[in-house]
């Protein structure tokens, strides 16, 4: 084994010197890591190489370190695993100047980011996608019962829709372990039987040992409206990521964007309304921006009314190949930010996001030398951490705050209340005195109107315990799953809207979780997945 790595002694070093200040690895890390160490044929070496090697050196079996790559925290540290799939290559309505082409990757992606990778391995079927994810997974010693699906490729409304169903369809399949079909051009999957079948799956994975527990899908701003959100609970989507990059209506113009900033409004109103989780994209360092309007756009976002999202991506422009901003980069009319310049911007904004709100990213996972001009560096965000560590700063989102595997006792219960457009919002959480979060819930109590697709004025859009993810029935001293945290934070919501004297909530769970609603008085009464209790007949609980 070691005659096929370059420099493993180096790989084995840096990864012991992250463990023993963190228990924490990013994705954008562990990828540069790989590719710093390469093996002798070039190739990046796979986990399972990784973890062989370690179990063979003699005399030297770092346990700890083994517990630390096997459970590579951010993929299961939120109490479930994510599995990132892609939809094929294809075309999107927008043509925005920054964004990459290729007839190798869905839009906005490129043929050599380690995802697109694998999706081009299994030819971006999404059956095998699925299988090849929890395989992986599994073989590395996760348990993958509890599985998030997030659904990438340029803009999902933009696939035909026989595609997008029968899409869903296979991921369903692979999940319950059905045999897979082959997408067939001829067929109409809008048909009644198909989409019988699709609910059927759905039902079926109810029960069944990889439970789907959220799906998230990728779309525009203009693409969204009462039609497609339709759609996206028939497939059981629990989670919207809208690129809305801006919200200046001029840099929306410059970047060539074609939507407005009303669309944005009316789009995140209405995933909202329907009980959808929001996590937007922004950008930073668009052309005809600089920091001091970037600055100034972050901390609207979680002051307009309009856009306070759940979760945001943020990705500092970069150049790259094939796109028009690489023309104007060359014509000397666009210049991105220096490293230094944007470590201080990202510093700057963590500062104002709110405890409701989740950095899922702070730059995009692009290999540097795909990158022509722009951030290169790809552990920027461990990088950043160090800095506001020294500095003594704190980024309060929840991502920075996640309780990780620890088991805490001392938890008291903490509440955000904010408005939006359409609704007054209360974020539950259960926090220990070092503030760090062991679970916590999202309520909607819709101010103008119910909500889109459930005949309620409330709606828990979000409820998430952590810790490392689990057999449905074990139990572990390790997580703060299935402590009754869950239900602690259900019975909070409860009381909130019996207080503002409505006596129906729903819930938009996930295929997987229905179960667990059920359990806790909450049925199924519409076609569009959501669950309903009654608050003023609680007989009904089990
Ligand atoms: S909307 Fe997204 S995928 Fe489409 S061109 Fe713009 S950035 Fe690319
Ligand atoms: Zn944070």
């Amino acid at each position: 084994m070691r005659e096929k790595y370059s420099n493993y002694e180096n790989l084995l070093k840096e990864l012991k010197d992250i463990f023993t200040t963190t228990q924490y690895i990013s994705e954008e890390e562990w990828n540069r890591l790989v590719r710093k160490h390469k093996k002798v044929n070039g190739a990046t070496p796979s986990k399972n190489e990784i973890l062989d090697y370690i179990k063979k050196q003699k005399g030297e079996v770092n346990k700890g370190l083994i517990e630390h790559i096997q459970m590579k925290p951010t993929r299961s540290i939120s109490g479930v695993i994510p599995i990132t799939i892609f939809t094929k290559p294809y075309k999107c309505s927008g043509n925005c100047i920054f964004c990459p082409k290729s007839t190798k990757a869905p839009k906005s992606y490129l043929p050599e980011e380690p995802g697109i990778q694998r999706a081009i391995y299994f030819k971006y079927d999404p059956y095998q996608q699925v299988q090849g994810r929890i395989n992986a997974l599994k073989a590395i010693g996760h348990d993958t019962n509890k599985v998030e699906l997030i659904i990438s490729g340029g803009t999902w409304d933009d696939y035909d829709l026989n595609y997008r169903i029968w899409y869903v369809t296979e991921v369903f399949r692979s999940l319950n372990n059905q045999p897979s079909k082959k997408f067939n051009p001829k067929n109409n999957y809008t048909n009644n039987e198909s989409l019988k079948e699709l609910t059927e799956l759905h039902k079926k994975n109810e029960t069944a040992l990889l439970r789907n527990v959220g799906i998230s899908i990728e779309t525009r701003p203009d693409k969204i409206n009462k039609e497609s959100i339709k759609w996206y609970r028939r497939f059981g989507i629990t989670k919207v990521q809208v690129g809305i990059q801006s919200l200046d209506e001029k840099l929306l113009k410059l970047n060539n964007r074609e939507h407005s900033l009303t669309q944005i409004y009316q789009a995140l109103g209405l995933l909202r309304l329907a009980g959808l989780k929001i996590h937007i994209h922004w950008m930073c360092n668009l052309y005809g921006s600089n920091v001091q309007k970037d600055h100034k756009d972050f901390r609207k976002l979680f002051l307009n009314k309009n856009i306070k999202p759940d979760e945001i991506k943020i990705y500092p422009c970069s150049i790259l190949e094939g796109t028009f901003l690489n023309q104007l980069f060359r014509q000397g009319k666009y210049h991105p930010y220096d490293t230094e310049t944007l470590t201080e911007l990202l510093i700057k904004c963590k500062g104002h996001i709110p405890r409701y709100c989740r950095i899922n990213r702070l730059i995009r996972d692009i290999p540097s030398n795909l990158i022509i001009e722009g951030n290169k560096v790809t552990n920027l965000r461990q990088k950043i951490q160090g800095i506001m560590k020294k500095r003594n700063l704190k980024c309060q989102c929840i991502r920075c705050r996640e309780i990780k595997n620890k088991r805490d006792e001392n938890l008291s219960l903490r509440t955000t209340r904010y408005k939006t457009s359409v609704s007054k919002e209360f974020f539950l959480e259960f926090v220990n005195p070092q503030d760090q979060i062991a679970g916590f819930l999202r309520l909607s109590i819709y101010t103008k109107q119910k909500a889109l697709l459930s005949d309620t004025f409330a709606m828990i859009r979000e409820l998430h315990v952590y810790g490392k993810s689990l057999n449905f029935e074990k139990k572990s001293q390790l997580s703060s799953q299935h402590v009754g945290l869950g239900t602690k934070l259900l019975q909070e919501a409860e009381k909130i809207v019996k207080k503002k004297k409505l006596d129906k909530i729903s819930v938009i769970a996930a295929v997987g979780t229905r179960g667990y609603y059920v359990k806790r008085g909450y049925s199924t009464k519409d076609s569009y997945g959501y669950l309903i209790k009654d608050l003023n007949n609680v007989s009904k609980e089990k």
